[in-house]
């Protein structure tokens, strides 16, 4: 039988995939440094973005992070799999359990 997950939180389904990476800017200081407060206005440069990003299951209805089985109705647990695939696996053995 085929089960629909859903948030618990908002009891709805509608879920996305966000991906955060991590980016290190700067911006110049003025050649002279002196004494005092020194403004650092100006575009933020890009000095590092990290090629490893972290990738979270979120409901886009009520914008909770669903961090794990505990957040979902339905649904035992998930995890991600491989590339672009995130795997939903049953709570069938928690529900004998109990
Ligand atoms: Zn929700």
């Amino acid at each position: 039988m085929e089960q629909t997950i859903s948030c618990k939180k908002c009891g709805k389904s509608h879920m996305g995939i966000i991906r955060s990476k991590k980016i290190t800017e700067y911006r110049v200081l003025q050649d002279k440094l002196s004494l005092g407060t020194m403004s650092f206005k100006g575009n933020w440069k890009t000095e590092q973005t990290s090629s490893k990003s972290k990738t979270q299951l979120k409901c886009l209805a009520c914008e909770t992070i669903i961090k794990d089985g505990d957040d979902l109705n339905g649904c035992g647990g998930f995890k991600f799999d491989k590339k672009d695939e995130v795997l939903f696996y049953t709570d069938f053995w928690e529900n004998l359990n109990s």
